[in-house]
């Protein structure tokens, strides 16, 4: 087997989310051992579930729920947990890797439609030998049409990039018709692995800073982590209190 499936789940919550304490190796190794949805959580999507049950009720019955960035990190030390971040865009990849390496297929699904496709050569290009045996962009209207594509393609990988929640709700619809597959939501990787957007430098990133990058170079952004951020880390801070 290619893959171990002696894993048990050790999940930590936050403002009653349940948040996997993997480490980047475990989760891939999770991911790779148990088809199903994996969650790439932000203070943004936890904002969003608060206000939307559907949101709430999907995120709870996901398989894999991951720290993506800085602010869950944060949070989940103010309640006391240590548990790193898992940048979903390197999940991403280390899946497409794994994958490629055991000659499973792969599915790209979002971002415009020079993007998915530079994306997917970009990837080819990186990982000889790996299957995408289904690529589309994400601006269609009829969401069923594309799921029946994707299943009659049967994807063992299926990346979505359609930005959050709409990939969540996605994936949820697909997951059901393959229950032997992996499916991940990615958000705006696409474009940084069709070069089309750069990620910011090593320096931010190692510092958590990632998000203020992206918000300097894309202003448009402040608004998406204002005033969501502050009032994340408010709420957890409460929780904390509350807790004691
Ligand atoms: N997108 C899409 N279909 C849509 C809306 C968005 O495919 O209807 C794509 C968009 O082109 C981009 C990604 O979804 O590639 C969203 O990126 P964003 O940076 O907003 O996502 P985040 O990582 O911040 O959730």
């Amino acid at each position: 087997m290619w893959y171990n499936r002696l894993m048990d789940r050790d999940l930590v919550k936050i403002l009653s989310f349940g948040v996997d304490s993997f480490t980047f190796d475990e989760a891939v190794n999770y991911a790779v051992s148990h088809p199903g949805q994996i969650v790439t959580i932000n203070p943004e999507m936890i904002a969003a579930a608060q206000k939307n049950e559907d949101f709430a009720n999907i995120i709870s019955s996901a398989e894999l729920v991951v720290p993506d960035g800085i602010g869950v990190e944060i949070g989940l030390k103010i309640l006391g947990h240590k548990v790193r971040r898992i940048p979903g865009i390197e999940l991403g990849k280390a899946l497409v890797e794994k994958f490629a390496q055991n000659n499973k297929s792969v599915a790209l699904i979002g971002a415009k439609p020079e993007v998915v496709q530079a994306a997917a050569s970009n990837l080819k290009a990186e990982f000889p030998g790996l299957n995408i045996v289904y690529s589309k962009d994400g601006y269609f209207d009829n969401d069923e049409e594309v799921i029946s594509k994707i299943i009659e393609a049967s994807p063992d990988l299926v990346l979505v990039a359609l930005g959050s929640p709409k990939q969540e709700f996605f994936i949820n619809s697909l997951k059901t018709h393959l229950p032997n597959s992996t499916m991940i939501g990615l958000g705006g990787s696409f474009d940084v692995w069709a070069g089309a957007v750069e990620r910011a430098p090593k320096f931010y990133q190692n510092l958590g800073m990632e998000w203020l990058y992206r918000t300097v170079k894309e202003p448009k952004r402040f608004k998406r982590i204002f005033p969501t951020l502050p009032l994340f880390v408010l709420k957890v801070c409460k929780e904390r209190v509350y807790s004691k």
